[in-house]
């Protein structure tokens, strides 16, 4: 059984003084980590108080994204030594707006993979089409071959710890969700691809969450679906009890 995973991602939002008052109005509120988990992924420069948080709370922490080189002249980079060494558990790569606005290629997030499991960290590799490819046809063919090229090289025991995220970049802060049935289609044709990758074991193992317009009202419907294990949420996890209700869902 795939342990459900629901992380906020909160993109350049929030300072310290409002992560900690996000992280005092969900203390005690959150489900365990063994029915659900809970991942915060922060700004780096609010990612010392969610560790603090987390020795405590059924919160695990996430990046929202990392260098490939543990330390050097790389001015501006986070370093995922480092990060593993604050006590992380994920690093989200891959994001679209990583891609779109930072020029993110699918080798950049291959070498990046490779480091933070060197780290003993875990991805979330974040995947989806635009609204043209999905218009053309594209869709399962393109996400596909994000998914290899992100996964190259790494072995069969490290691809069942990770995590994939499927968000389409039409869904994405536009409040277009995809359906649910859209949404299953996609994560179940990762899972296929995994398995043709790896092996069923791996496909069966590997989590895969879906991101787009996640809010407290469809995450019931999205999580129902078989092959859809999680959320990467972003809009609606600024909040703190839409978060609760999102990692409450069930
Ligand atoms: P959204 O963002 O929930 O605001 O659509 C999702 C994401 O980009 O991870």
């Amino acid at each position: 059984m795939r342990t459900p995973i629901i992380a906020g991602n909160w993109k350049m939002n929030k300072n310290p003084q409002q992560t900690q008052e996000f992280l005092d109005a969900i203390k005690g509120k959150l489900p365990e980590t063994s029915k659900v988990e809970s991942v915060i992924a922060a700004p780096a420069v609010d990612l010392n108080a969610l560790t603090w948080f987390s020795k405590d709370e059924p919160l695990k922490t996430a990046a929202q994204n990392s260098y490939w080189e543990d330390e050097g002249a790389f001015t501006g980079e986070t370093s995922p030594k480092v990060l593993s060494e604050m006590g992380i558990d994920y690093v989200v790569i891959g994001h679209s707006e990583r891609r779109q606005y930072f020029h993110e290629t699918d080798e950049d997030i291959n070498k990046k993979a490779h480091a933070i499991f060197k780290n003993r960290m875990t991805p979330i590799i974040c995947c989806g089409e635009t609204l043209e490819q999905r218009e053309a046809g594209d869709t399962n063919s393109w996400v596909a071959g994000q998914v290899e090229a992100a996964l190259k090289g790494l072995t069969a025991e490290q691809v069942a710890q990770t995590v994939i995220a499927y968000e389409p970049i039409w869904a994405i802060g536009t409040g277009k969700t995809a359906s649910a049935d859209q949404a299953q289609e996609v994560c179940g044709h990762i899972r296929e691809t995994v398995k043709k990758l790896y092996n069923e074991g791996t496909a069966e193992a590997v989590r895969i969450q879906y991101g787009g317009s996640v809010k407290p009202g469809n995450v019931k419907e999205l999580m129902a679906k078989k092959d859809i294990d999680g959320g990467l949420v972003g809009g609606a996890s600024l909040s703190a009890d839409d978060f609760l209700a999102l990692v409450n869902y069930q």
